[in-house]
């Protein structure tokens, strides 16, 4: 492990410590004494996803991190969340000893775990896993995500839930640009 500051080899560490998603290792240089930290996980080479149209490709958790960004942006996450999130389903895949996952499950995975988090981020990401195409889509999957839990709709959030559509689209039947 190259020291940042002075680019030696050598390091001792003086505290390692376990985390779910990695070891993180308090390090000190040999040579110029100054501390750095290190974590280090398992490598992900070995997993593979199965894409809806039979395709594989190598596990990216720049690729999945970066969904879960913009379904999560502006909203109220603790800080490290979204990438535990990417850590804990990588882990979990590799843990039950699987070489490759298909990319469906990977988007139930997300889901799941967005859905106790954060409403608002979980129908952002269906809306783009899913492909929800109609505001229709969106309507029905807040209603039943709300159904669930025994509420009735806050109307006060529907406008949280699709922030890039115009006010005046937002109508019960939002198909712009039609019937008119
Ligand atoms: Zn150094």
């Amino acid at each position: 492990m190259l020291c940042p500051y002075c680019g030696v080899q050598d390091s001792k560490v003086l505290d390692s410590r376990n985390s779910e998603a990695a070891v993180r290792r308090r390090r000190e240089c040999i040579s110029c004494s100054r501390r750095f930290t290190t974590y280090e996980r398992p490598q992900s080479n070995s997993l593979f996803v199965i894409k809806q149209d039979g395709r594989r490709e190598p596990f990216s958790r720049e690729k999945l991190l970066d969904g879960l960004l913009k379904a999560c942006a502006k909203r109220p996450l603790p800080t490290g969340k979204i990438e535990s999130i990417v850590t804990e389903i990588e882990l979990d895949s590799l843990r039950q000893g699987r070489g490759e996952i298909p990319s469906v499950q990977i988007g139930e995975l997300v889901m799941n775990k967005l859905r106790d988090m954060d409403r608002v981020a979980y129908i952002r990401f269906a809306s783009v896993y899913r492909d929800f195409s109609e505001i229709d889509d969106f309507r029905v999957a807040a209603e039943a995500l709300l159904h669930e839990e025994g509420e009735r709709v806050p109307s006060a959030q529907l406008p949280l839930l699709f922030p890039e559509v115009p006010a005046s689209r937002r109508t019960k039947r939002g198909r712009a640009g039609k019937s008119r």
